[in-house]
């Protein structure tokens, strides 16, 4: 793949307004996943930018803040426009580094725009509230605020759209930020500085840095400065984040892993299942934090839905995400292939059968063949950890209150999916599954109108819907006396 001309390649950060180096002059090599090829070097900074990005960020705020909420949301438009026009080359960009197939990089990067225009929309709408007083002389008001600066770190699995849910509801709400994109994913990333300049977004409002992720993660938590963490990416992660924010009691967001359960019931439309089934399952190669980690499927469905799921698998087309029909492209790096590997051997070793898959792709790097396993149990190590690749596990149950049973025997809540023609069952599974979004009859759910968020070690906090600018505004309280 090309990368001449792509104007979004850039190959430095954004530290209030200006581009950058890191001061050692250090840098990190970016591979493309589908080749092993390097695309290129970004900075490897460090503790000290962290600190100057964090200063820039505060310094900026002090202005920031005091724009109209107009204002911002048509610095959000422009940015939503510019997203948009230059959707092909972000999105060639971002295939280049993660490799999923165009189509989905497409897909992403409109998603990021959706993002942006909602937050833009939703900005606008900050309302306070003027409380009934049980006193005649006084008056109570309660206004909302932007919580100062804000950090995000960012994941390598939707490096584009991860951030304008950050971005979108700091910016809407009058925040600074800073952000840090995955060091495997920078270059989407490292796009999003390009944007902001490029829609006037004032400097220091939108930082950059890329680098040693433990130490500017240490340095944005322990800053007093920093008001606020919005995380994406793995629970082991997001518990050292929550720890080092205590000292400065920070508002925190996380967006955990998921071990998201898709339960198919007898009453299930069987092709419909199946269209979600693969949507869910193997959307960005199964490597989404909502990705169905475990098929249930009812006993009187098992054998023809284990049959469908087999045949639609073993049609998916792997490959480079620029080839034509690919549907599955490589998984992040080698560390991602290993582990499926392992849990894969897990459970063939303890009973399981693949009946399409089970091993490395042909195409060789880090690219795995799309997979289906059979005679799944709860035994198994897939049933209580995150796959993060695409295979299928399907396991066998007979009543419903042992499909909820199992599909709550887990430590996250992100997304659980659920297929039945029953109104009664699908208010029940609404009600008795612990997660914090439930796909009736539907395998893609997210979109920027609706709070996305997990509950239990899924996370904390909700991106997109009218909550997802909360966690960017504090309350105030204010009392006028003495009428
Ligand atoms: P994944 O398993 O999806 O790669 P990670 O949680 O490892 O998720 O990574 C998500 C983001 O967290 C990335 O930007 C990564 O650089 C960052 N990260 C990893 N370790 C730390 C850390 N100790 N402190 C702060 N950020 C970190």
């Amino acid at each position: 793949m090309s990368t001449n001309g792509n104007q979004f390649l850039r190959e430095e950060n954004y530290i209030n307004g200006v581009w950058i180096a890191a001061d050692s002059g250090k840098t990190i090599t970016v591979d493309n996943p589908a080749t092993g090829a390097a695309i290129g070097n970004v900075p490897d900074c460090s503790t000290a930018e962290t600190e100057r990005a964090i200063s820039a960020a505060a310094e900026a705020f002090k202005s920031w803040r005091k724009t109209t909420a107009l204002e911002r949301a048509n610095i959000l438009l422009k940015m939503h426009d510019l997203v948009l026009e230059n959707q092909e080359e972000l999105a060639q960009l971002l295939t280049m580094e993660q490799g999923k197939p165009i189509a989905e990089a497409r897909a992403e990067v409109g998603g990021s725009a959706a993002y942006l225009r909602w937050f833009a929309e939703e900005g606008r709408r900050v309302y306070g509230d003027l409380v009934p007083s049980p006193i005649p002389t006084r008056r109570l008001m309660v206004m909302k605020e932007p919580v100062g600066v804000v950090a995000a770190i960012t994941p390598w699995n939707f490096p584009s759209s991860m951030i304008p849910r950050k971005l979108g509801p700091a910016l809407a709400a009058g925040c600074t930020i800073i952000i840090k994109p995955s060091e495997f994913t920078p270059y989407s990333g490292i796009a999003w500085g390009l944007i902001a300049e490029k829609a006037g977004v004032p400097a220091g409002v939108v930082n950059i840095l890329t680098g040693d992720a433990p130490s500017i993660g240490k340095a944005l938590c322990e800053s007093e400065e920093v008001r606020k963490i919005s995380f994406t990416g793995s629970t082991r992660v997001g518990k050292i984040l929550l720890a080092q924010s205590a000292d400065t009691v920070k508002k925190v967001s996380m967006e955990l892993g998921g071990n998201a359960p898709f339960i198919v019931f007898d009453d299930a439309d069987i092709d419909t299942a199946i269209a979600g089934a693969i949507a869910a399952k193997f959307r960005n190669a199964g490597q989404t934090c909502v990705c169905t980690n475990r098929f249930y499927v009812q006993a009187g469905i098992y054998d023809s839905f284990v049959k469908k799921l087999t045949e639609a698998t073993a049609s998916m087309k792997v490959g480079e995400g620029n080839e034509d029909g690919v549907v599955q492209g490589p998984l992040i790096n080698e560390a991602a292939i290993a582990k499926v590997e392992e849990l894969v051997g897990d459970a063939v070793q303890r009973g399981a059968k693949v009946t399409v898959g089970g091993g490395r792709h042909e195409c060789g790097q880090t690219f795995f063949q799309p997979t289906v396993i059979v005679d799944a149990t709860q035994e198994m190590r897939f049933s209580k950890e995150e796959i993060f690749g695409p295979v299928a596990p399907v396991f066998k149950f007979e009543k419903e209150e042992e499909a909820v049973a199992m599909a709550n025997d887990t430590v996250f809540g992100l997304a659980a999916y659920v297929y039945t023609q029953n109104l009664g069952r699908s208010w029940r599974m609404m009600e008795d599954l612990k997660y914090g979004l439930v796909g009736i009859n539907e395998g893609v759910i997210a979109t920027p109108e609706a709070p996305f968020g997990g509950v239990k070690q899924s996370g904390l906090g909700k991106e997109g819907g009218h909550q997802g600018i909360d966690d960017y505004l504090d309350v105030k309280y204010v009392a006028v006396g003495g009428l």
